[in-house]
């Protein structure tokens, strides 16, 4: 049978550098491979930096929209003014239907909506079809064997308690979940063994690293990122001004909201109890007083 190329998913999180000095470990000849989503946390893009001088080349790859968002422009030139749709929306939408460079951003103006828990289409948008078409697609072409790694483990939801260790995919690649029975403790003493630091992001309170914010984030992530990130939420705010002039209905909420709430309102309500409708004091007075050190994983001494 033909070596396979072993293809390691990183994302800047603690399961994914686990998995690559695992990789390394057993002297596997690999690739590392990074998709950008354009919504990640300027520690997280410092922290890709620093493995790559601490273990390795890693290659960066990232969704294009500039087709889509092309297209869109047609549609809405078109088949909008067929609809009947006012003038002032048609040139809204027109306004910001170009590309930015920004995969989330893009993929966003291009949908005229944000993704929700509904409709996770980031997912499949900025990881999983950047993944497919720039590294495995190419491969396969040339007839190579893949088996892409990937650090899921079972103890982080009872899907994942159901995901195989090894699996076939339909597209002609192997699926490889080295990580499926390790514990959160065995990660971060992969992390200590070759003296590899976690991402900083874990010592200041974030229980996971991927999108900041992740349209999933609950109501105690949020509060913690708007305390300590204000400036990710104002991306966020802005982007939510930019997304809804590509909305045909002309409204767009990162957080999926039936009355139109925006990000700030979200941050608001991160601050309540009593199902939003009672400031939490305790909440308010900690949203002033952020501790320099807070890890969900006993990081910090
Ligand atoms: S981390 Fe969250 S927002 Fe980002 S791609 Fe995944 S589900 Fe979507």
């Amino acid at each position: 049978m033909k070596d396979p190329v072993n293809i390691i998913s990183l994302s800047g999180g603690k399961d994914s550098t686990a998995l690559w000095l695992l990789a390394y470990q057993r002297l596997e000849p690999h690739i590392a491979v990074f998709a950008d989503t354009g919504n990640e946390h300027q520690q997280t893009y410092e922290y890709i930096d620093y493995l790559e001088r601490e273990i390795g080349p890693i290659r960066r790859i990232k969704a294009d929209f500039s087709v889509q968002i092309a297209r869109k422009r047609e549609w809405v030139q078109t088949k909008w003014r067929e609809e009947g749709i006012s003038e002032t929306i048609i040139e809204q939408a027109l306004s910001v239907l170009y590309p930015t460079g920004n995969p989330f951003l893009d993929m966003c103006v291009w949908k005229g909506r944000f993704p929700s828990t509904k409709a996770r289409f980031c997912t499949v948008e900025l990881k999983v079809r950047p993944f497919f078409d720039q590294v495995y697609l190419p491969l396969l072409e040339e007839g190579k064997r893949i088996v892409s790694w990937q650090g899921i483990r079972a103890a982080e939801s009872l899907a994942r308690s159901k995901m195989p260790e090894r699996e076939e995919t339909p597209e002609g690649y192997e699926i490889y979940r080295p990580l499926i029975n390790w514990t959160v403790e065995d990660v971060f003493a992969m992390h200590a063994k070759h003296n590899i630091e976690p991402n900083p992001l874990y010592k200041l309170g974030m229980g996971r690293v991927g999108c900041m914010p992740c349209i999933n984030a609950g109501k105690m992530e949020l509060f913690e990122i708007a305390r300590r990130f204000p400036e990710e939420v104002e991306r966020i705010a802005q982007w939510e001004e930019i997304v809804k002039l590509a909305s045909k209905r002309n409204g767009a909420s990162f957080f999926a909201s039936s009355d139109g709430e925006q990000i700030w309102d979200k941050v608001e309500w991160s601050k309540t109890v009593h199902g939003g409708k009672q400031l939490d004091l305790f909440k308010a007075l900690a949203f002033e007083d952020v501790p320099v050190c807070s890890s969900q994983y006993g990081l910090c001494e």
